[in-house]
């Protein structure tokens, strides 16, 4: 498969069969691997079942060039392609999809209503797959090193540094965490933070303070990225102390200042956390009945393919419960 196949064969042309004017029965905001999760089990179990996603199908998964954590994958697989495949998957039992942005939703009348830019569409329950993204540092070069050094999840890329020096930038439990597991498979972690102590939970702080191979780069923030050869070679922080700055030679950077949900579009429709992320239940239940929530987007400890597309058939499941009361 080539990626102008893929692209030609994702890009979501059609408005569904009904849009505006025939009520949807589940209404999937997001294609990423817990929308399109959603969206197979929803069509699966005979309901209409359409799709909104204002980029293309895949999500963060099709912008993983290698993932080795996603089970059944032994050599480790391609996000592109398996975002692709859950995509054809999806519609080989029917589900619709619509290339529009969702920008403001009604979850006060039934049928529930979307907005987007072209048309305004009905639905009977609605399944919120949304998704987040990283925050970034900022910097120069940081898109283009991403992938090639750059790396926003020590969980997802940590292996391909094995034995090799790193950062982390942040000081919350994700930088924390992440300091310590690359700690396990890297020759040498650089913990940078910008004040003079961790905003991580106590528990970590000791377990840091007795990691032989990590060493805290205090008061400091990175102020440029140094690439060789296209990949990332080093980073130059500044100590803001002293203001003196300081090059430190690292291989890889992990980015862990926190990540931002996408769900600016729901302007007080439903509770979201003091982050910004949807609260549910187990099952994906919001506040609101009928509206559910899946993948990256919602309140959760892990944020990973394998916990966004298990979330996207919980979420179906209970949608299809609640339509047929
Ligand atoms: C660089 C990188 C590497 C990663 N590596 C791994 C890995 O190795 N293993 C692993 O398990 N996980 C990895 N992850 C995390 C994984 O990709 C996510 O956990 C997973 O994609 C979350 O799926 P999701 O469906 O919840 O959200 P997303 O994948 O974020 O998909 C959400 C979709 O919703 C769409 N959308 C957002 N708002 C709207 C709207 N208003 N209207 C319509 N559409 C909208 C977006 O365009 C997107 O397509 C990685 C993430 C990144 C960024």
């Amino acid at each position: 498969m080539t990626e102008e196949t893929a692209t030609n064969e994702t890009t979501p042309a059609c408005k569904a069969p009904g849009a505006t004017d025939e009520v949807i029965d589940v209404a999937v905001i997001g294609a990423g691997p817990a929308g399109l999760t959603a969206g197979l089990y929803a069509a699966r179990a005979g309901l209409n079942a359409v799709m909104f996603e204002r980029i293309s199908p895949g999500g963060q998964l099709a912008q993983t060039e290698h993932m080795e954590n996603y089970p059944g994958f032994p050599e480790g697989a391609n996000g592109f392609e398996l975002a692709f495949a859950m995509k054809q998957q999806a519609d080989r039992f029917g589900v619709n999809h619509i290339g529009e942005e969702v920008l403001g939703v009604d979850f006060t009348q039934d049928p529930k209503v979307l907005k987007t830019a072209f048309n305004e569409y009905r639905a009977k329950s609605v399944i919120i797959a949304t998704g987040a993204r990283p925050r970034k540092l900022g910097l120069e070069l940081e898109d283009e090193l991403q992938g090639r050094g750059v790396s926003y999840c020590a969980t997802c890329d940590g292996n391909f540094f094995r034995d090799k020096e790193v950062m982390v930038v942040g000081g919350g439990n994700t930088a924390a965490g992440d300091a310590i597991y690359l700690s396990r498979i890297c020759k040498k972690v650089y913990l940078v933070h910008r004040r003079d102590k961790l905003r991580a939970t106590a528990i970590y702080h000791k377990r840091l303070e007795d990691l032989p191979n990590l060493e805290f780069v205090w008061n400091a923030v990175p102020r440029k990225l140094v690439a060789d050869e296209g990949k990332l070679a080093g980073v130059r922080v500044e100590v803001l102390t002293t203001g003196e700055e300081r090059d430190i030679p690292v291989d890889g950077v992990f980015v862990a200042v926190g990540t931002e949900p996408n769900t600016e579009f729901l302007e007080g429709a439903l509770t979201l956390d003091e982050t910004g992320y949807v609260v549910a239940d187990e099952t994906g239940a919001t506040d609101v009945p009928g509206v559910y929530v899946a993948g990256d987007v919602r309140t959760k400890a892990l944020r990973q393919v394998v916990t966004a597309v298990a979330d996207g058939a919980l979420c179906a499941e209970e949608a299809a419960e609640y339509l047929a009361i």
